[in-house]
């Protein structure tokens, strides 16, 4: 038998290789050159495991044992194979991973679960690519928006929709909605990622269990258009300078969040783009333009619905005072999940009865299982010690924790199963 914790380093190091980018990093791009590399690296190791495996129609991998007759609702250990452009190898890897192991050691201990398990490579979580997250996951589940569709590549002339058919999966299934599973067609989802917050690592926890994840509200890009003019002839009463209206936006964004923290909300915003067109952009133009993103996240929907409306009345009251106007691309809502009590409980005396202090934490980051719970199918995560964050090659998972967690999750798992029957 294959040492667990020598075969999850190879596989690690084997698509880390695979995927490398030319500069820093990983870059396995949703549906993408290294994304196909990474599925097919996984293909070869569940060869060589004696697994079974095959792609859906939309393209997504699943690895299952030989010698599963059951043909129950499968409980599925999933996460995304897809990174970042120059991100780190175990963001999204390390859950297929785990999954993979667990089969293996199903295998090599004979034993039998009554729902049969399923691993799920789930491709383009990342909205990194084409502005939009966890796209294989709500298109198996019928959920993907065909607007969502017509979203552009970061930086080709390419839409999602384009990619999508490239890589071979079909489009117009996707188009229809067509789900390929029902939420009543799977018992469980189960995902294993490495935390991507600091808080494990200051805590010295090497797992954590997973209550619930962060929603968003989002928009890829708002514009503010002003008036540009020069700035030296153009009086201070006279400008409709677009940069300081953002400003004066975000600024006013700040001071509510600060004052919603305090009455103890959980929130967190973001404007990670913003920028002034080049074409036009000089030092001595006042700006006529300027292009930003805007994202809110919380564990409570009514806080981002509520802090996104103050958003809109503020552009608003800005548009009066500054003679600006704020233009909106569409809103992108991912609600925010609940873990699975049921699901939490049996991790939770599981890691109890291997002396295992297993602490609760929320997820502050977005992940597939935000998709298959709030569909309706219950769902669980388990979070890994990892430092210096994620969507960076500088993340560092501790390979004995993740053996910690990957043992937590199968003993879980057969726990879980045990109860089903
Ligand atoms: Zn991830």
């Amino acid at each position: 038998m294959l040492n667990q914790k020598k075969l999850a380093l190879e596989i690690f190091e084997e698509v880390r290789n695979q995927t490398k980018d030319s500069v820093i990093g990983v870059t396995r791009e949703s549906f993408g050159v290294g994304e196909e590399q990474a599925l097919k690296t996984l293909e070869m190791y569940a060869k060589k495991l004696n697994l079974e495996f095959d792609r859906d129609d939309y393209q997504n991998l699943w690895i299952w044992r030989k010698d599963e007759v059951s043909d129950l609702p499968p409980i599925i250990i999933g996460s995304h194979i897809d990174s970042v452009p120059q991100g780190g190898n175990y963001d999204g890897l390390a859950g297929i991973v785990a999954g993979i192991l667990i089969l293996h050691s199903l295998d090599k201990r004979n034993l039998k679960t009554k729902n049969p398990i399923k691993v799920l490579a789930l491709r383009g979580e990342e909205s990194a690519w084409y502005g939009k997250a966890y796209i294989g996951s709500s298109a198996l589940l019928g959920v993907l928006a065909e607007i969502d569709l017509e979203n552009k590549h970061r930086s080709e002339d390419k839409s999602l929709g384009q990619a999508l058919k490239q890589v071979g999966a079909n489009i117009d299934a996707i188009r229809a909605k067509k789900p390929l599973l029902l939420p009543s067609e799977i018992k469980a989802y189960l995902e294993l990622h490495i935390e991507q917050g600091p808080v494990m690592v200051a805590r010295n926890w090497p797992v954590a269990v997973v209550t619930g994840i962060r929603g968003n509200m989002r928009h890829n890009k708002i514009q503010c258009i002003g008036e540009t003019g020069h700035s030296g002839a153009v009086p201070r009463w006279l400008r409709k300078d677009a940069l300081l209206a953002v400003t004066e936006l975000l600024t006013r964004l700040d001071e509510h969040w600060r004052v919603l923290l305090q009455m103890g909300m959980d929130l967190v915003m973001t404007v990670g783009v913003c920028s002034t067109p080049t074409q036009s952009h000089a030092v001595s133009v006042i700006p006529g333009q300027v292009d930003f993103s805007f994202e809110v996240r919380s564990q409570d929907n009514e806080t981002l619905s509520q802090f996104y409306n103050l958003m809109r009345q503020e552009c608003e009251a800005i548009e009066k005072s500054r003679g600006v106007q704020f233009q909106f691309d569409r809103k992108i809502v991912t609600g925010a999940a609940q873990m699975d009590d049921k699901l939490i409980g049996v991790l939770v005396d599981t890691a109890q009865k291997d002396s295992l202090l297993l602490e609760k934490i929320p997820s502050g980051a977005g992940h597939d299982a935000t998709i298959f719970s709030n569909n309706g199918i219950p769902s669980g995560m388990i979070f890994i010690r990892n430092n210096n964050g994620s969507h960076n090659p500088q993340e560092e998972m501790d390979i004995e924790d993740f053996m910690i967690g990957t043992n937590l999750m199968l003993d879980g798992i057969l726990e879980y199963s045990n109860q089903l029957n």
